[in-house]
C-alpha cells in the first residue's frame, strides 16, 4: 500500500473563485441526537436494540505537507464525531439509515460491495469491503444507523469519522479483535480503493488513537505515535474561511509543489544517498547543496525540513505546558506555509492576522492542504467565546464572508458508547 499519499488531497477541489462548499451538512436536530435518541431511532427502524460506537473528526495542529516525506504530523481528535448504531441480521443484507442525509438503503452485502454508488453509503460500504477482505465475517448482514456532527467537507475529516465508527461497530458487533493501527490502515484502504480518494493515514489514525486533551504526534514513516498533553485550559478553535482557491496549474498547486520537493530531494540524495526522504535531510544539508536547486525547490524543501523540526519541538512544548512556545511554533509554521510552501491566500492571511490580535490567542495557523480551508487557533478557554465573536465579525467586515467557526477540546479516539 502506498502510504505516501496522506491527508487532505481530496479537499483540494478545483474552483476558480472563492466558494461556499457545496453539500453542506444537513442535520435533523441541533445539537445532534444523543446516543439514546440514536438508539431509539435504530429501534424504530429495525425493531431490535443496537450497540453504539463513536469516532471523532480531527484537526492538524502542526506538521503540514510533511507526511509524504516520511515526516511528522501532530493532529488532535476533536469533539465532533460520527455515531454508528449496529445490530446483526441473518438475511445477508445491509440496511443503513443516514440520519444526516435522511436516507435509507437496503442492499444485499454482495450488491453493496459490488460497486460504489457515489453517495454517503460508499464510506460504510468501503469499510465493510475492506473488513471482508481481511476475513471479518460480515456476510450475514447488519442494520446500521449513522448520525454525525462533524461538518462535511470542511476539512475536519467527517469521512474518516464515518469509516472508523463503522469499523468499530462491525468489529465490536462481531467481537473481532484488531489493533488500532490496523483499523486505521483498513479504513484508509477503504477510502483509497473503494471510495477512490487518495487520502493519507493521518485522519483515520487520529480518529482511532486520539486521547482526551492530547495531541497525537505521528511518525509517518514508522506509524509510531506519541501523545502530547494539551493543557485543559486551552481550546482549539477552527475557523473555516469558506474559500478554496486553485492555482493556474489546475491541481490546487499540489503536483507542482510535490515535483519541486522531489527535484530538491534528488539533489540532496546525489550528495548523501542515505537520505531516503526529506525527513532524513537537515538544514545543514540544505545550506551546503541548496544553491544547486531552483529557488522554488529550495523553499519547498526548507518548509518540509523546518516543519519536521517544529513538530518535534511542539511535542516538547506541550510536555512542558508551554503554550507560549507552542504558539511561536505555530507562527513559524504559518510563515513557512505562506512564504516557503506558498500555499496561503488573502482570506487565510486575514484570519491569521485577526487571530493574532485577539487576547488569549496563543497561536494561529493554516491547517490542511492550503489555498483556503481552515485555520486552527489555540485559545485560552475563558477567552474562547469572545475570540469566536471577534473572528466572525472581523472576517465578515474584511471579506463579506461568514466564516464557520468550531470550538473543541482535544478528544478521545473511537470507542463504544455504553447504553
Ligand atoms: P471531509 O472528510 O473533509 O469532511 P470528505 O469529502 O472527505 O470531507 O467526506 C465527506 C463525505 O463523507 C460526505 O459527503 C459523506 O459522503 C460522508 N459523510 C460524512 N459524514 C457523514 C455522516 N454523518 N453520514 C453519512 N455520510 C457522511
Ligand atoms: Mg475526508
Amino acid at each position: 500500500m502506498d502510504l505516501r499519499y496522506l491527508f487532505g488531497l481530496q479537499r483540494k477541489r478545483k474552483s476558480a473563485e472563492p466558494s461556499i462548499p457545496a453539500n453542506r451538512f444537513t442535520i435533523l436536530k441541533e445539537p445532534m441526537q444523543t446516543p439514546a435518541e440514536i438508539a431509539a431511532l435504530h429501534f424504530a427502524s429495525y425493531n431490535v436494540p443496537a450497540q453504539l460506537f463513536a469516532a471523532p473528526g480531527r484537526v492538524n495542529l502542526i506538521g503540514e505537507h510533511t507526511d509524504y516525506s516520511d515526516g511528522f504530523v501532530m493532529p488532535a481528535a476533536i469533539d465532533f464525531s460520527t455515531i454508528v448504531a449496529i445490530s446483526h441480521r441473518t438475511d445477508g443484507r445491509i440496511l443503513a439509515h443516514s440520519v444526516n442525509f435522511q436516507e435509507h438503503i437496503t442492499k444485499t452485502v454482495d450488491e453493496l460491495l459490488a460497486a460504489r454508488a457515489k453517495s454517503w453509503s460508499d464510506y460504510p460500504a468501503g469499510v465493510l469491503w475492506a473488513l471482508r477482505e481481511h476475513g471479518v465475517p460480515i456476510d450475514n448482514g447488519f442494520s446500521l444507523t449513522i448520525a454525525g456532527d462533524v461538518p462535511l467537507g470542511a476539512g475536519l475529516s467527517s469521512s474518516a469519522s464515518v469509516e472508523v465508527a463503522t469499523a468499530f461497530a462491525v468489529l465490536g458487533a462481531t467481537s473481532y479483535d484488531m489493533p488500532l493501527k490496523q483499523i486505521a490502515l483498513l479504513c484508509q484502504r477503504a477510502e483509497n480503493v473503494f471510495v477512490g480518494a487518495n487520502v493519507g493515514i493521518m485522519d483515520q489514525f487520529v480518529s482511532c488513537c486520539g486521547a482526551q486533551d492530547h495531541a497525537v504526534m505521528i511518525d509517518c514513516r514508522s506509524l509510531e505515535y506519541t501523545l502530547a498533553p494539551i493543557p485543559p485550559e486551552v481550546r482549539i478553535v477552527i475557523c473555516n474561511s469558506m474559500v478554496k482557491h486553485s492555482l493556474a496549474e489546475g491541481d490546487g498547486g499540489y503536483n507542482t509543489r510535490r515535483a519541486e520537493m522531489e527535484a530538491g530531494l534528488r539533489i540532496l540524495q546525489s550528495h548523501r544517498p542515505e537520505i531516503k526522504a526529506l525527513r532524513d535531510a537537515t538544514m545543514a544539508d540544505l545550506e551546503k547543496w541548496g544553491s544547486e536547486m531552483s529557488p522554488a525547490s529550495l523553499r519547498r524543501c526548507r518548509h518540509v525540513i523546518t516543519e519536521d523540526d517544529r513538530v518535534l519541538a511542539a511535542v516538547e512544548a506541550f510536555r512542558a505546558s508551554d503554550l507560549t512556545r507552542f504558539g511561536e511554533l505555530m507562527a513559524q509554521a504559518m510563515a513557512s506555509f505562506r512564504d516557503d510552501f506558498e500555499a496561503s491566500c488573502p482570506e487565510i492571511d486575514i484570519l491569521i492576522d485577526l487571530a493574532n490580535r485577539q487576547p488569549g490567542c496563543f497561536g494561529a495557523r493554516l491547517t490542511g492542504g492550503g489555498f483556503g480551508g481552515c485555520t486552527v487557533n489555540l485559545v485560552a478557554a475563558d477567552r474562547a467565546a469572545a475570540f469566536v465573536d471577534a473572528m466572525r465579525a472581523g472576517y465578515l467586515s474584511a471579506t463579506g464572508i461568514a466564516a464557520e467557526i468550531y470550538t473543541s477540546r482535544a478528544s478521545a479516539g473511537a470507542h463504544q458508547i455504553p447504553l
